[in-house]
């Protein structure tokens, strides 16, 4: 069974490096085939209503990523095109909020590491899959989409971004040259008061990943017993809080989208 199958009582552990399991089932099967292109991809792909197969003739699953994003700029009502890359280190500093207090450097750099995952791959859903706001733009500057603003870039929104270029959360099955992955619309909250909340609960719609999980470390368990934020998803001080305590982004991401690994994408 491959991780991205783990099943619903999924328990969050230290995860060995994910690409090991490529290469050791790549030297078992065998030789590749011809890549998909994306728009055969999405054609071979089977829809419901929040994700979306694709299948690709590769080693290790290399979903799609997009190489640049159109972001509605409200206050001047013009779209810019921004490279992927460059978009996300613009958005997780309004997104991340304040909680780097008390937190060494390494684990600053990794609560960033991990929000920048949860970024591109929301911002992914929304260019391939969303697209809410219709054909014109992928994503709008504000709250609706992700918060975007040149102007509060800083190094480790930078930095995160660049150690983390192309990865984002998916679920994988199948085998190398024969990958099943289904996007994850990477919904992402503030605070929780000891679990998070599942999407049937909050809007309606059962989706596999987003499911309640507990959140052992989000510090207002301890204070004040409320959600900040829709609750669905990535919880943003549960991060801080596992990381405070030696979790990485591949542990951390996989538990908040249950049975979801973090995989290495190519632009499209
Ligand atoms: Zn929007
Ligand atoms: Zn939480």
């Amino acid at each position: 069974m491959f991780a991205g199958e783990t099943n619903l009582s999924f328990e969050i552990s230290k995860s060995t490096e994910i690409i090991d399991t490529f290469k050791r089932q790549t030297q078992i099967e065998g030789a590749p085939g011809p890549a998909l292109s994306f728009s055969e991809s999405k054609k071979s792909g089977l829809t419901n209503d929040m994700v979306l197969k694709q299948i690709f003739n590769t080693a290790g699953p290399t979903p799609y990523v997009p190489t640049n994003i159109k972001v509605l700029r409200k206050a001047t009502n013009t779209i810019e095109t921004v490279p992927l890359e460059t978009y996300i280190s613009r958005v997780i500093p309004g997104e991340i909020g304040d909680k780097m207090g008390g937190k060494t450097v390494e684990q600053i750099k990794e609560i960033y590491r991990t929000q920048a995952i949860a970024a591109r791959g929301y911002a992914t859903y929304s260019t391939y899959f969303d697209r809410k706001h219709g054909s014109s733009y992928d994503v709008c500057d504000s709250t609706c989409c992700q918060v975007y603003n040149p102007n509060l870039t800083n190094s480790y929104a930078t930095t995160a971004t660049n150690d983390t270029a192309k990865k984002i959360p998916a679920l994988v099955s199948g085998s190398p040259y024969n990958w099943n992955i289904k996007y994850v619309h990477a919904f992402f909250f503030n605070s929780c008061s000891g679990n998070t909340k599942s999407c049937k609960d909050v809007w309606g719609t059962d989706v596999s990943y987003l499911v309640s999980v507990s959140c052992p470390y989000d510090p207002t368990k301890y204070a004040i017993p409320a959600t900040d934020g829709h609750g669905v998803g990535l919880c943003q001080d549960g991060t801080a809080g596992y990381v405070t305590n030696g979790y990485l982004y591949t542990d951390i991401l996989p538990h908040y989208y249950t049975g979801a690994s973090v995989v290495t994408g190519t632009y499209n």
